[in-house]
């Protein structure tokens, strides 16, 4: 048991004179063990969800809530096992090598030593062995979105939250991010991504639709 749920969650932006809702009362329930995907066009409010559900922004109205063990704590304090998120921008650490980000996680809790095989294995299994060692400007996009990917995995967090993880990738390697998504779900993880990619929706337990700023059940027709 695990996941989180949000009630109404309203989200305003303020654009010079006028007032956006960004979110305009989101309902949403994602449970552990569940692969979620959020489908919608540009615009319609999925980056400022998971900005909300990952604790960076708050609602203006409405409830949002973990489950299981996260329930009995505050969203600050949550650390890498308790959620991680992929963001649209990225955001590895300049100065540290691709290994080094994706060991990261570990190295703020001091245990790098026992996580180190498993940062090896996700280099691995990302195609990103050969490039270890290289800093995110020395590799493209793809390959820093998907040490991203691995950074947020490296240490099974509860709740698994990504924007477009799959943007900046050819059909292969978005194949083995989602096999990784989908087994991290599997392993008891509540999981939910924002993605255009129709293979996504394909690999996901659920498919939630967003459009103006809601939230429903089902592909978009
Ligand atoms: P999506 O991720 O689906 O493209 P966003 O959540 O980025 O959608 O945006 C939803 C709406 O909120 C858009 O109209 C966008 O312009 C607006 N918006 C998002 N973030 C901000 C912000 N920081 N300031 C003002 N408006 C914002
Ligand atoms: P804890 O030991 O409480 O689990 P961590 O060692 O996982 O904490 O996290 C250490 C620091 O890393 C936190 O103070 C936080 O600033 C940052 N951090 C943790 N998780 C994330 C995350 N998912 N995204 C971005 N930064 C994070």
């Amino acid at each position: 048991t695990g996941g989180l749920v949000g009630r109404g969650l309203v989200k305003r932006y303020r654009r010079g004179v006028e007032t956006v809702s960004a979110l305009a009362g989101v309902d949403l329930r994602v449970d552990a063990g569940e692969f979620v995907a959020l489908v919608g066009p540009s615009g319609s409010g999925k980056s400022t969800l998971l900005a909300l559900l990952c604790g960076w922004e708050t609602a203006d109205e409405g409830e949002l809530r973990y489950l299981g063990p996260l329930g009995d704590r505050r969203p600050e304090t949550f650390g890498w096992r308790d959620l991680a998120l992929v963001p649209q921008a990225l955001g590895l650490v300049g100065d540290l090598s691709l290994a080094d980000n994706v060991l990261l996680p570990a190295r703020l809790r001091g245990t790098a030593g026992t996580e180190g095989p498993r940062a090896r294995a996700l280099l691995t299994d990302f195609g990103l062995a050969h490039l270890a060692d290289r800093y995110p400007s020395q590799a493209s996009l793809g390959e820093q979105q998907r040490a991203v990917v691995a950074r947020a995995l490296l240490l099974r967090p509860a709740v698994l939250l990504a924007d477009e993880p799959t943007a900046h990738q050819d059909r292969g390697h978005a194949d083995g991010l989602l096999d990784a998504v989908v087994e991290a779900a599997r392993g008891g993880a509540a999981v939910l991504i924002a993605t255009h990619d129709e293979l996504a929706w394909a690999r996901a337990d659920r498919v939630l639709s967003m459009r103006d700023g809601v939230v429903t059940e089902g592909a978009p027709s």
